[in-house]
């Protein structure tokens, strides 16, 4: 089982947490809930009529604690990379370290920039996958296309960075897919 850390606690960030924690993984999720969905009100988010960005935000945070992820309210301060795995630090004095790293941090993404990962014009460069220059570390959300400011967008990346992280442990290709209930 890997440990995912994942800084970042807008819709990017708990889409990934969502995928990693309802299979079982490990994961931690760093944020204040200072995301700039609180300042939103959602029409435009498939699948749900209308809902203020506060109301979404406590709805996702309850949906991937529920299924285990754990969730530090506090500022990721420092990350280094430390034998294939990465060591974070809050301000606060927490340290954790885990096997993977999903990066969120909205539009000033000051660690990403701090483990000297590779930019375009646009953002920090990613793959399809939303992988990062550095092995195990995605990038997703804001940080990487801060022209596509949309919940939607930052929530697909979150979830695609969290299938591909699935697909590599497992070896094969990894589906969610749930049917009714009986
Ligand atoms: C006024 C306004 C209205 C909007 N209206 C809409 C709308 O109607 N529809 C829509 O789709 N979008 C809307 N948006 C855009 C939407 O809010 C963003 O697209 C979305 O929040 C981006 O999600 P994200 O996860 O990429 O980043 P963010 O939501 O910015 O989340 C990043 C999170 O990371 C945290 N963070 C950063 N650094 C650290 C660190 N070092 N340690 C721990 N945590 C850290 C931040 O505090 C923040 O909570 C609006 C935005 C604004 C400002």
């Amino acid at each position: 089982m890997a440990h995912i850390a994942i800084v970042g606690d807008g819709p990017g960030g708990l889409s990934a947490a969502l995928f990693l924690a309802k299979a079982g993984e490990t994961v931690t999720v760093f944020g204040t809930d200072e995301t700039a969905l609180h300042y939103a009100y959602l029409y435009n988010y498939l699948g749900v009529a209308e809902i203020s960005g506060s109301d979404f935000q406590r709805v996702a945070r309850d949906q991937v604690t529920s299924f285990g992820a754990e969730m530090h309210a506090g500022r990721v301060a420092t990350i280094s990379p430390a034998d294939e795995q990465f060591r974070l630090a809050t301000e606060d004095g927490i340290e954790v370290t885990a096997d993977y790293l999903i990066l969120t941090e909205g539009k000033n993404p000051a660690l990403a920039e701090s483990l000297g990962l590779e930019k375009t014009e646009e953002g920090i460069a990613v793959d399809r996958e939303y992988r990062s220059s550095l092995d195990r570390v995605y990038v997703v959300g804001r940080s990487a296309r801060p022209r596509r400011s949309q919940a939607i967008i930052s929530a697909g990346a979150g979830a695609t960075a969290a299938v591909d992280i699935l697909s590599r442990e497992s070896g094969k290709d990894y589906q969610d897919w749930d049917s009714p209930p009986d």
